[in-house]
């Protein structure tokens, strides 16, 4: 049987099963869904992309994996180029590896070693942001500060290593203060917070870490698997603030494949490069620049930009602010937007109990957790589909309270 993630499979609702999928749409047996989580925010070109399934099969009929060590070929050494022109400063060194969480440990590692190389060997703190998700692995977590895995500190206790904040300029400054000497980096999710709520954030903040980052002579990680390509309006964070290491993920293949990378700035990359084999990077994930991975993340990106989907993107804001405007309800807390992102915050998760139901019955797909219901829907949806998803949100309140 299937051990499905992030719940009792005890008390669990049976999930949907899926049939068909095909642009903003899922099709279970009885029902044609929109899919208002992009399958957890990877989905953004919809499903069955005539491009993308192209790009798929075309290296199929090449080869459709052949490992990283030792060897090399087109589809991965044309991604790193393609990443190397389209990501701003010298964010030009591509680590690939299978996944999010795993692209995240591979920049707190490359962070880690940078000071290790040059003997700085008392850098071996993380400054991270209060309410950080950055994935489900252990280091991803200590670095995390999700609920979910307080079962973790309950059995740890709290890891030294790692100092938590929130996202206010005085904290950071402080943090700095106390810890520089022992800060390797600065790990956030720029702007948006997925996971840990939809949290959304001045670009102020940001400005400052990069100046104390500068100051300190810390490394500044961008964790843009989710706000990355376009979620948050800007194409990346990246472009507004410029940070040391890059990890996207989710969107990257348009989430066609699992696929991840770290990128490194030429300075970072400089703290490897030498003749010591003690200083160079150790890690290699099996599946690495898997060839169709990178073929679709090629293809993906070359969609983003020919159909210029930052336009897209601010046209579904404008849509989501208009249709929210004035949307209040006393079991709400508050209404976030930002760029593909919209977040309903209420007063309590048992609001939210029955709403994937709900939603079900109204042709959308929806998956709240906590006191958070939110949409990131692809960024192909129609206007009539987007008001369908966002009318469907409101609707949960008119009708049962
Ligand atoms: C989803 C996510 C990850 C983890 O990615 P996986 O591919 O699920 O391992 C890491 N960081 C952020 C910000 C994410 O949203």
């Amino acid at each position: 049987m299937i051990w499905y993630p992030y719940q009792q499979m005890k008390t669990m609702a049976p999930p949907y099963e899926i049939v068909d999928a095909q642009g903003v749409y899922l099709y279970t047996r009885d029902q044609r869904l929109i899919d208002s989580v992009s399958s957890w925010w990877s989905v953004i070109h919809g499903y069955k992309h005539p491009r993308l399934n192209q790009a798929l099969i075309s290296q199929a009929e090449k080869f459709s994996h052949v490992m990283l060590g030792g060897l090399t070929h087109q589809p991965a050494l044309r991604l790193a180029e393609k990443l190397e022109n389209w990501l701003p400063g010298t964010l030009n060194h591509c680590f690939f590896s299978d996944s999010g969480s795993v692209a995240v440990e591979v920049a707190l590692k490359m962070a880690l070693q940078y000071f290790m190389n040059q003997g700085q060997e008392q850098r071996t703190m993380v400054l991270a942001l209060e309410h950080a998700y950055h994935g489900d692995t252990f280091k991803t977590m200590e670095v995390g500060d999700d609920e979910d895995y307080h079962f973790v500190l309950k059995a740890y206790g709290k890891s030294k290593q790692v100092v938590h904040i929130p996202t206010q300029i005085p904290a950071l400054e402080q943090a700095f203060q106390q810890y520089h000497p022992y800060l390797n980096c600065l790990i956030v999710e720029p702007l948006l917070q997925g996971a840990g709520g939809m949290r959304m954030y001045g670009l102020p903040f940001l400005q400052r870490a990069r100046e104390l980052c500068d100051q300190y002579g810390v490394l500044l990680i961008f964790d843009e698997v989710a706000t990355g390509f376009g979620r948050t309006g800007n194409r990346f964070v990246a472009d507004l603030v410029q940070p040391d290491i890059l990890v996207l993920g989710k969107a990257l293949t348009g989430g066609y494949i699992g696929h991840a990378v770290t990128v490194a700035s030429q300075k970072v990359f400089e703290g490897f490069y030498d003749d010591n084999p003690e200083h160079a990077l150790m890690h290699g994930p099996t599946f690495m620049g898997n060839p169709l991975a990178c073929s679709v993340a090629l293809e993906s990106i070359h969609i983003f930009e020919e159909e210029d989907y930052l336009s897209k993107i601010r046209r579904i804001e404008e849509i989501t602010r208009r249709e929210m405007e004035g949307f209040s309800h006393p079991k709400v807390k508050e209404v976030r937007i930002m760029g593909g992102c919209v977040c309903v915050e209420v007063d309590h998760p048992s609001t939210l109990a029955g709403y994937q139901k709900f939603a079900y019955q109204r042709g959308v797909f929806s998956r709240p957790f906590l006191n958070y219901l939110y949409a990131m829907v692809p960024y192909i949806i129609q206007e009539d589909q987007l008001v369908q998803v966002l009318d469907t949100m409101k609707a949960w309140f008119q009708q049962n309270f």
